[in-house]
């Protein structure tokens, strides 16, 4: 089959490798499109390590079941020639205490889709029936992909901010184009934080309700009751503790973040909280995607070819598109 491997730091190539072959836990599936996240990039960057390189990336998959590993049975709700979508949560332990307590996101064993198992820049993948769910209906196959990262880390993000009305998006990328849909509906205001000077993202956002947009540093016109943080730029740590209120929560949505600045304990004083939030976990997803097929989310993709990878990559580092990649697999034959 054809994939895409990162080979080690800034090295990505197309290949032509064995498709992989299911285990009794896991099923072969079809790639149909996967959507580009930033960690993709923090990958190949070598910002987030790959423990055993090379490594096929991508882990907003959209398949079809082929074949079922021995131990899937008869009444397998994903049998061969369902749609499935595959998660950056690849498999957990099940029995450590994280596990355990309905956070297996934290699981120390955890294996990640694209990292450390083989993801879905590929014709095939194979994945552990247990960590792959059905997709809503009403969504095409790339219109659906960047809701497996973007929209799913967005949604814990989100839930993780609390309920204030007034949330500050800093980044305005894939993930904070779903989460301002998700926001707006909930009766929010969003104002959103873009590179300074890129007044097209600007445009972009408050053609997503926005009710304010300006550059990453500036001060929005009322203070905020909570902050998700998508770009990768420690600065925007004490940024977005200045812009909220006591109390105010600051939620960093990424996997990776450059050193954060040292600031003066006044940012935090008064209350304010500032927490990551890691991978997710498989409620996360049952609940985001229930939620999906009640409100419907409007994704705006870029398409790209399978051997499009590295090129959809540097556009995102650049900026160069509005909302997410997505490279349609089964489109690029
Ligand atoms: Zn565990
Ligand atoms: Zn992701």
């Amino acid at each position: 089959m054809r994939a895409i491997q990162i080979l080690g730091p800034g090295r990505i190539e197309q290949v032509e490798i064995p498709a992989p072959v299911p285990s009794a836990d896991q099923l072969l599936v079809a790639v149909r499109a996967c959507g580009v996240c930033r960690t993709d990039l923090h990958l190949l960057d070598g910002e987030v390590a790959i423990p055993h390189p090379p490594i096929v990336p991508g882990h907003q998959i959209v398949a079809t079941v082929v074949a079922a590993g021995e131990r899937a049975d008869a009444d397998e709700p994903l049998a061969p020639g369902a749609r499935v979508g595959i998660p950056w949560l690849g498999w957990t332990c099940g029995k450590c205490r994280y596990c355990r307590s309905g956070r297996e996101n934290l699981c120390d064993l955890a294996r990640f889709t694209g990292r450390d198992i083989d993801g879905g820049f590929a014709e095939f993948a194979v994945v552990d029936r247990r960590f792959c769910f059905a997709l809503p209906d009403s969504y095409g196959d790339l219109e659906v992909a960047p809701l497996l990262c973007a929209g799913l880390i967005g949604y814990r993000a989100l839930r993780l901010a609390g309920d204030g009305e007034r949330l500050g998006l800093y980044g305005f990328g894939a993930s904070a184009h779903i989460v301002a849909q998700l926001a707006r509906a909930e009766g929010r205001s969003v104002y959103a934080f873009t590179r300074p000077g890129d007044t097209g993202t600007q445009e972009f956002a408050r053609g997503l309700g926005a009710v304010w947009a300006g550059g990453s540093l500036e001060q929005p016109p009322a203070q905020l009751d909570c902050a998700i943080i998508f770009a990768a730029a420690g600065e925007l740590i004490p940024a977005a503790l200045s812009a909220v209120c006591k109390g105010g929560v600051v939620v960093c949505a990424g996997i990776h973040m450059s050193e954060i600045p040292a600031f003066s304990y006044d940012l935090l004083w008064g209350e304010r909280v500032v927490r990551s939030v890691a991978n997710l976990t498989r409620r996360d997803a049952e609940e985001f995607f229930d939620l999906a097929a009640r409100q419907p989310i409007a994704t705006s993709v870029s398409r790209y070819p399978l051997d499009g990878v590295a090129e959809a990559l540097e556009d995102l580092r650049q900026g160069r598109f509005a909302g997410a990649a997505v490279i349609d697999v089964s489109g690029s034959k």
